[in-house]
């Protein structure tokens, strides 16, 4: 599917730092907003429902996922997760970027639909520094962060598919790097002409 808007996929493993490069992008850039998925999880902390997330029912989720009002959904640390279309469709076709936040498994199955989609893959600098950031966090027990240690082996095992990867290692350069990424996409020449209409139509391109 082609549309006017870019839409920014980023996904990483937990501790790699996603949230945070997310979270400051969006506050750096008013072009951008991010899809706000559904999940079957409980709300941690100060989450708001329609604001982190919209928080339903498994019964719920499952029958909006026949219904087909997903673009994609995954199953991630036994809660489901998707994002549904109307979270992104209006405003892509506005001609507005949009950056989703979600797992790895997610973020194949929007590139089979939307193929101009751009995958940005977080890595962490090290296996040492993901164990002691996970450790740091201190919201997880020993076990959990040996279970988180283990998927994070296999979800890294997915950067090759991803079209660019980013090294969270110093958070303001890996923050410099997303940006570009962005910006990269807004210089493409369909974008320029779109956005540039009046350059383009003095200079006799359009
Ligand atoms: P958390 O429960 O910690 O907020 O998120 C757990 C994982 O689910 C994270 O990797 C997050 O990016 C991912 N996730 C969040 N929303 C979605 C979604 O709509 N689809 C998919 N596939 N993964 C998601």
């Amino acid at each position: 599917m082609e549309t006017p808007g870019n839409l920014f996929v980023v996904a990483a493993p937990s501790g790699a730092g996603k949230s945070s490069l997310v979270k400051a992008l969006l506050e750096l850039d008013s072009h951008l907003a991010v899809s706000v998925s559904h999940t079957t999880r409980a709300p941690r902390g100060q989450e708001q429902h329609g604001r982190e997330y919209w928080f339903v029912g498994t019964d719920e989720f499952r029958q909006m996922a026949a219904q087909g009002d997903f673009f994609e959904w995954a199953e991630v640390h036994g809660n489901l997760y998707g994002t549904s279309r109307r979270a992104i469709e209006d405003r892509l076709a506005r001609g507005e970027d949009v950056v989703l936040e979600i797992d790895w498994q997610g973020a194949l199955q929007i590139k089979q639909i939307f193929g101009h989609a751009i995958l940005i893959f977080i890595l962490p600098p090290s296996w040492a520094e993901l164990e002691q950031r996970l450790k740091r966090r201190g919201e997880d027990g020993a076990d959990v962060i040996a279970r988180r240690m283990e998927n994070a082996r296999l979800e890294v095992a997915q950067a090759r598919h991803f079209d660019f990867v980013i090294i969270n290692g110093l958070f303001e350069t890996a923050l410099f790097d997303l940006k570009t990424v962005v910006h990269s996409q807004r210089l493409r020449y369909a974008a320029q002409q779109r956005n540039k209409s009046q350059v383009f139509s003095a200079l006799n391109l359009i």
